[in-house]
């Protein structure tokens, strides 16, 4: 079975699923990944300096993120195409490495799950939720930033009502670690079979 973990920033996605590696899983991390292509050798390094030219790669032969962002900055048509060659390729890895998993379930953390219409590769979806207050309160904490700014960034993703209608499990997270964690365990039996829904 393969399980999405999804929801909008700072709901608690890498919280889960750290714990899901925990109890012995493997997952597949979009935002991991994402880092992994842009490293030496990459063959998508290769599409990505023959569209936007080889200025983009730095001396070591991985992507330099700042002439790269400079090239699609104000630019959405640009942006638009680099996003379009990494996405479909960290979405061929995880397809690739969901087709030989290591344990069952098998999950894979992508942020912009239902955006990208990745979750129709996978029986399940699990949305992780709080609400803004919270995730406003949790990412200060985390990143720094203001208040207003995570507001800005969590207003111009996809609201979690509309994501609820598409997932199969929410797990609500404006609770306490240990909570979140009891949570988790009961999808993980319900997953493997051991009490009904
Ligand atoms: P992003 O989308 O920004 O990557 P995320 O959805 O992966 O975020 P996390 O990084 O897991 O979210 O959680 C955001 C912050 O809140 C982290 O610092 C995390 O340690 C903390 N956190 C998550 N869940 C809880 C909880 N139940 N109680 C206390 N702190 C929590």
């Amino acid at each position: 079975m393969k399980i999405g973990i999804t929801g909008g920033i700072g709901s608690g996605k890498s919280t889960v699923t750290d714990y899901i590696i925990k109890r012995g899983y493997q997952v597949f991390d979009a935002d991991k990944i994402a880092h992994e292509i842009e490293e030496p050798g990459g063959g998508v390094l290769l599409k990505l300096a023959s569209v936007f030219g080889p200025e983009i790669l730095a001396e070591d032969g991985s992507l330099d993120r700042k002439t790269m962002a400079a090239v699609v900055f104000s630019d959405d048509k640009k942006r638009k195409i680099l996003n379009d060659i990494t996405h479909r390729e960290i979405h061929a890895i995880i397809t690739e490495g969901l087709s030989h998993p290591e344990t069952d379930p098998v999950f894979t953390d992508v942020p912009l799950l239902f955006e990208s219409g990745f979750n129709k590769e996978l029986d399940r979806v699990w949305l992780v939720t709080a609400s803004e207050e919270t995730r406003v309160k949790r990412v200060v904490a985390r990143d720094g930033g203001t208040p207003e700014e995570v507001r800005a960034r969590i207003r111009s993703q996809m609201s979690d009502e509309e994501k609820e209608k598409m997932a199969d499990a929410v797990i609500s997270n404006d609770c306490a670690l240990e909570e979140l964690y009891e949570k988790v365990d009961r999808l993980l039996d319900e997953a493997n079979g051991k009490i009904n829904k």
